[in-house]
């Protein structure tokens, strides 16, 4: 397949280091918050991306860091008076609360950044051993101008950075403005530690979050080694995609890559960088900054996983993806009208109806499955793919009403749904109704009166059903029921 790699600028054929194997990390949430659905696109994003290498036969394995430690939930636990454990927990099961409501289940490993602190420790020494690193009262920091490919991603230099927009680290004798944290100190220092316990022993300074290394002294992780102390310990210093959303690219997967290729001195760090643009609200980028956010929790209270699935896949992956009820709103109506065909098939297989010969007919249908391939084939473009299985069901629809959908064309129909779904995740679940033996007995009396064209019995029991709750198609294949 075929993938727009960030770093080169170009589609690139996607060429796993290993054959058979890929590696992806992808940038997980900063437990502080309920997540937006901007950031949701993302995750749901390479949910279905990693579905879709699995689906081809690749062994996927998918790392995704948690940011469990950082001065948004140190902020939060002193405003709210509780521990930065506890909020950082708490937001965490309501990530992943979030990420089950969204059917979000393709991602191998979460891993915390507090679990790995041994390892970003050694790779904050590692750095400065080699002099990429210094230290300020504040901390210890990346010299950006060790580092000749910095800028390499973005396409912006160290200077550039005066205009950054995202968390750039502000601190007390910085060589250049660019420089980021590795190592952040605690305001209020405390002597070494004389336990001899050096690595990975946590204190609680003034609510801040420490913990002890012998060389590095007392401190946490900046934001962007914790990423690349993570993949280097599961994958090694170098693997296969790196996503996340568009606006990490700068500085982040910037910084990213300037640490563990000079810790490594191996390049490139990642071969494929895959970013996801953002939502738009009322003409503004989503963003909490902005107050123009739509929570994950609100949406999945609203809408099926399957309805904001399918919106999120709506746009390509690189392009920016408008937000408003009305949109939402038309999505719940498609998703409506394709659980009624899907009920409606099952009803009519059951009775028989694709026992016709329609020669042709499955072509017609494997020719759009092909379609279907080619376009997920195509920088995984979902919005192609989706507009292409909305024509199949289409033509579906003309074939079963033109008596020409066969068994075979059922088939091939079956089997393209239920890989489409099997990646993106959007069929809605069309069971048939439950008719209780009152109801079915209803119908078939209306049925009687229907065959004697008694149309005012007809017509009174089919009121009698709607005041149930019920409401009655006829059709070429027998009467379907459903309900309000
Ligand atoms: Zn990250």
């Amino acid at each position: 397949m075929r993938v727009y790699n960030t770093l080169t600028k170009k589609v690139e054929e996607l060429k796993p280091r290993e054959a058979g194997k890929v590696q992806m990390f992808v940038c997980g949430p900063t437990v502080y918050d309920l997540i937006h659905i901007g950031n949701a696109r993302t995750f749901v994003f390479f949910d279905a991306f990693s579905k879709y290498l699995r689906s081809k036969g690749l062994a996927v394995e998918y790392l995704q860091n948690i940011t469990d430690i950082d001065d948004k939930i140190i902020t939060k636990a002193k405003t709210e008076r509780k521990s930065a454990k506890d909020i950082a927990e708490n937001y965490e099961k309501e990530f992943m609360a979030d990420m089950n409501a969204l059917g979000v289940t393709g991602v191998t490993r979460y891993a915390r950044a507090t679990d790995h602190i041994p390892q970003v420790i050694e790779q904050v020494k590692k750095l400065r051993d080699k002099g990429h690193a210094y230290q300020t009262k504040d901390g210890w920091y990346f010299d950006v101008k060790t580092f000749d490919g910095y800028g390499k991603l973005s396409g912006r230099t160290a200077e550039m950075a005066e205009d950054g927009v995202s968390r750039i680290d502000d601190g007390v004798g910085k060589r250049n403005k660019a420089d980021f944290a590795l190592w952040k100190h605690p305001n209020s220092a405390l002597p070494p530690d004389s336990s001899g316990n050096a690595n990975a022993l946590m204190r609680m300074i003034d609510g801040e979050p420490a913990w002890y290394s012998e060389e590095l002294g007392w401190g946490r992780p900046g934001w962007h080694v914790e990423d690349t102390a993570i993949t280097e310990h599961y994958f090694g210093p170098q693997y296969d995609i790196h996503g996340g959303g568009q606006d990490l690219m700068f500085p982040h997967h910037e910084a990213e890559i300037a640490q563990q290729e000079s810790a490594s001195g191996k390049a490139p760090f990642v071969n494929y960088w895959v970013h996801v643009a953002f939502l738009i609200n009322k003409g503004q980028k989503m963003a909490k900054s902005v107050g123009n956010f739509t929570t994950v929790r609100r949406l999945t209270e609203q809408y099926s996983k399957e309805i904001i699935r399918q919106y999120l896949f709506s746009a390509d992956h690189r392009s920016p993806l408008e937000y408003s009820e009305e949109i939402m709103e038309s999505f719940r109506f498609a998703q409506d009208n394709l659980k009624k065909t899907l009920r409606r098939m099952a009803v009519y297989s059951e009775r028989g109806a694709f026992n016709v010969d329609a020669p042709g007919s499955s072509d017609r249908l494997s020719a759009i499955s092909a379609e279907i391939s080619a376009a997920l084939e195509d920088n995984f473009n979902t919005a192609s793919a989706i507009g292409l299985f909305n024509s199949m069901v289409a033509l579906v629809n003309q074939l079963i009403d033109e008596k020409k959908f066969d068994a075979k064309a059922y088939d091939v129909f079956k089997s393209t749904l239920d890989s489409v779904n099997a990646v993106l995740g959007i069929i809605p679940e069309a069971r048939p109704v439950d008719v209780p033996s009152d109801i079915a007995d209803l119908m078939r009396r209306r049925e009687e009166a229907r065959a004697a064209v008694d149309w005012p019995g007809a017509d009174a029991i089919r009121k009698e059903l709607e005041s149930r709750g019920y409401t009655i198609d006829d059709t070429p294949y027998g009467p379907i029921l459903s309900e309000k």
